[in-house]
């Protein structure tokens, strides 16, 4: 798809306007193409996730992905069809998800990725190294949500940031949730 001449002198003059640099026609036009394609790109997007909250409507539960490939929203890895589940947190890998539905993991560190820090981010930020961590929550001296694999074995960390580094203020702070706090898990 690629824009009439009239769109493209219509941007020319807006970017004119705003950054007071005159465009020629094939700089132009490929900038305005690549604003329409990436436009494009998140309305199709929307079109998508509205979609499948429509759906959700009708299947509270959840359903697996069928309009293409997505990444957990907790382990990031590529899933679709089969091997994911979309519900009112987004979509999951089956073992993230079964972890959230179980409770092992809060569902809204899918919506909140500031919420935790992932086994990576201990390494960038505090220069923790992966086994460090692994050792200092197998001693309990970290907390940790964690996924396990189908045999139990950890499949992916969880890192709240709500307490993190001080197990017994969260714990104090757990002790103090009001009921409608609870609803979050
Ligand atoms: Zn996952």
């Amino acid at each position: 798809m690629s824009l009439s001449k009239e769109a493209v002198d219509e941007f020319k003059g807006i970017y004119k306007d705003k950054y007071k640099k005159e465009l020629n026609d094939a700089e132009a036009s490929e900038a305005a193409n690549n604003l329409v394609g990436f436009f494009k790109v998140l309305y199709d997007c929307a079109v998508k996730e509205a979609e499948k909250k429509r759906r959700l409507k009708k299947e509270p539960e959840g359903f697996h992905i069928t309009d293409g490939e997505y990444n957990c929203l907790i382990c990031h890895r590529q899933v679709t069809g089969e091997e994911s589940w979309y519900d009112k947190w987004g979509c999951k890998c089956l073992l993230c998800q079964k972890a959230v539905k179980e409770g092992l993991v809060p569902g809204f560190v899918c919506r909140d990725s500031d919420s935790w820090y992932t086994m990576w981010q201990l390494k960038d930020k505090f220069g923790l190294a992966h086994q460090t961590a692994k050792k200092l929550v197998r001693e309990g001296k970290l907390k940790a949500r964690i996924v396990p694999y189908a045999d139990g074995k950890p499949y992916e960390y969880v890192f709240l940031k709500r307490g993190f580094g001080n197990k017994k203020r969260n714990q104090g702070k757990r002790r103090s949730l009001k009921p409608a706090d609870k609803s979050r898990f």
